[in-house]
């Protein structure tokens, strides 16, 4: 891992040594009643959440404070900070975590108030748009289809690209599928899946593309928690929002999706308090939105690797995340570790387990390897810290964050015949990008 120069976030660390079945069995189980209405905006003034830096000087502090239940944003030589609720303070302070400040949200973002300059970005509309759109110019090669329901209703739409199968006729090609948006607040990582998408449809012809598409199945789901989305950005301000929109029985809002996964749930780094970001849910699978992943997933046996996207840090992680342990597949290690370390060269960000700053449990990526051998892979976006721009980085950093990411994604794309070849074949997938700005985030 790089040195913590100035500060990392993470919201996507996650999963479990050993799988516990138990889990999957509660998978349907019925989750907490909910109200239909999505809760009214709330201005970030009144936002109960606070930003509290503590002292960190090791990672038994860091995974104090994630248990604890504070969603981790920033670290730093010596220092941790996140957004706590209130009772997630008073249990940090109740395990012994020195405080060091706790401020508002709106003294530490100020108004947050912005979106109109930001209107590159696609919403729940949009995207469905683009998609009919990009179906509309190849519809031999592109399909939409919805994989279920959001909390409030919403379709979770899927676009998927191939030859010679559409919606969701089974393929025996080896397939693929990158994920974005489980955490609201984190726009760029839809903008990433749906502009490859578009990229692979506007260089369908060039040859080695035109491979890929013709052997794999692509799936792209940019938007797993659109209802989350929608709240973040309510009104024209960012609200901050990680997580869906489920009611909870306490009167709070939201669900983490990505600690709701079964593999490790209920472990570490995952919050019982249903007022935490982090909170990790009634029951696995207890919310819509990861139920329908899971059912995707689960129906596509010819898928063999996923990529799910968040922003931000830089990194590219593996499993597991809820366990310092490594997976004990010697010979899958060393391909995720080669692949990992290929991409890092690509994008220039820190390839490493995603358990390496703090465990955290529930997440996609553990349970898509832990339960179905999937090769999954956490992206964390730029930009590098809450300093460049956090989770807000502006319209500007959508077409560089997307340039960066295009040779990884084919390099997946190109891998899923056979994942575990990475790890004796030197050669990567060669090729050329279409955009000439493609090679400025590659060191
Ligand atoms: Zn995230």
């Amino acid at each position: 891992m790089k040195p913590l120069a100035a500060a990392l976030i993470l919201c996507a660390a996650s999963a479990l040594a050993l799988p516990d079945p138990r889990f999957d069995d509660q998978s349907d189980k019925t989750p907490l009643v909910r109200k239909d209405a999505p809760p009214a905006a709330a201005p970030v003034e009144m936002d109960p959440r606070m930003w509290v830096e503590v002292e960190a000087p090791g990672k038994a502090e860091r995974q104090a404070a994630v248990d604890a239940g504070i969603s981790l944003e920033e670290l730093a030589p010596g220092m941790a900070a996140g957004f706590a609720a209130p009772r997630a303070l008073a249990r940090a302070k109740a395990a012994g975590l020195k405080i060091r400040s706790v401020v508002t949200l709106r003294q530490r973002f100020g108004s947050l108030d912005f979106p109109e300059k930001d209107a590159l970005y696609h919403n729940d509309q949009e995207l469905k748009a683009e998609m009919l759109s990009l179906a509309a110019r190849a519809p031999d090669l592109v399909s939409m289809f919805s994989i279920g329901k959001s909390t409030l209703g919403k379709d979770l739409w899927a676009v998927r690209l191939t030859r010679g199968a559409a919606g969701d006729q089974p393929s025996a090609k080896p397939g693929i599928v990158f994920l974005g948006a489980h955490h609201a607040r984190e726009h760029l990582s839809t903008e990433v899946p749906l502009l490859l998408a578009k990229y692979l449809v506007d260089n369908r012809d060039q040859p080695e593309i035109a491979r890929l598409l013709e052997s794999r199945d692509i799936y792209f789901i940019p938007m797993v928690n659109p209802d989350g989305v929608e709240y973040d950005v309510e009104g024209g301000r960012y609200h901050m929002h990680r997580k869906n929109m489920a009611k909870n029985g306490d009167g709070s809002t939201g669900v983490d999706l990505n600690r709701n996964y079964s593999w490790g749930w209920g472990g570490g780094g995952a919050s019982l308090d249903p007022d935490d970001d982090t909170y990790r849910g009634p029951s696995p699978f207890s919310e819509p939105e990861s139920r329908a992943v899971k059912t995707f997933v689960e129906g596509r046996p010819n898928l063999k690797v996923l990529l799910s996207y968040h922003t931000f840090s830089e990194l590219i992680l593996y499993p597991w995340g809820g366990s310092d342990d490594p997976i004990p597949d010697a010979k899958a290690l060393a391909a995720f570790k080669a692949m990992a370390g290929e991409m890092a060269r690509m994008t220039g960000y820190t390839p490493e387990q995603s358990s390496a700053l703090y465990i955290a449990t529930g997440d996609t990526c553990d349970w898509a390897w832990g339960k179905k051998g999937i090769f999954s892979f956490t992206f964390e976006l730029t930009p590098k810290s809450m300093w460049n721009g956090g989770f807000y980085p502006g319209a500007n950093a959508i077409q560089t964050t997307f340039q960066a990411n295009i040779r990884p994604a084919l390099y997946l794309i190109d891998l899923a015949d056979d994942p575990r070849r990475a790890a004796t074949q030197t050669k990567v997938f060669a090729a050329a990008p279409a955009s000439k700005s493609q090679g400025e985030t590659i060191p």
